[in-house]
């Protein structure tokens, strides 16, 4: 798989599916969860109660991942994963990784060809930036997966280095 960064607003950037750091109740919420639905339209939060109302009654377990349409977003699909608290979730790490695995097997059901992730956990959810990073890098890299490209989105400095600075050390 081809890994990609970019320094871009995660509503802008063209992917057949774009993840969505969302939380267990997947009703919105702010960071980029609340820049996907507004950008997204009602149709994604309509999706979302569907799956509240069918298949996930107690909400999204944190690690997993779901799809749903994207809306008005230049994507077919949102992925809305709930990545771990980074002060109260037990095996914060492992939790993490899921996200990013899960999305990746999610989008391989879709057939998706690639797909645009946000710093799942960097904002709200306390994660230190350069380590949500890294782990972000280390897992796509090292998930069987027939996603040819990911796009590593950064909102800010921080994160566009911590991508760049993963991705080297793992080049070598
Ligand atoms: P979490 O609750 O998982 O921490 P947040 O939405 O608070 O989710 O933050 C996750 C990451 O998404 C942070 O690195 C934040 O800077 C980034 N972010 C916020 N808005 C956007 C956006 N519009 N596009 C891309 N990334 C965003």
């Amino acid at each position: 798989m081809d890994i990609q960064v970019v320094r871009a607003d995660i509503t802008t950037v063209a992917a057949d599916a774009i993840v969505n750091a969302a939380n267990p109740s997947l009703l919105g919420g702010g960071g980029v969860d609340g820049a996907i639905h507004r950008a997204g339209g009602p149709a994604v939060l309509e999706a979302c109660r569907e799956l509240r109302a069918t298949s996930l009654p107690d909400g999204l377990p944190r690690g997993q991942a779901v799809a749903t349409t994207a809306g008005r977003l230049p994507a077919r699909w949102v992925i809305h994963t709930a990545g771990p608290v980074f002060s109260r979730t037990q095996d914060r790490a492992q939790v993490l990784a899921d996200c990013y695995r899960n999305c990746l097997a999610v989008a391989d059901e879709l057939g998706a060809a690639s797909v645009a992730f946000p710093t799942i956990s960097a904002g709200v959810y306390g994660w230190p930036t350069a380590d949500a990073t890294r782990i972000a890098v280390d897992t796509l890299a090292e998930t069987p997966t027939r996603v040819g490209t990911a796009i590593l989105v950064a909102f800010g400095d921080e994160a566009y280095e911590g991508y760049l600075r993963a991705l080297a050390e793992r080049r070598g």
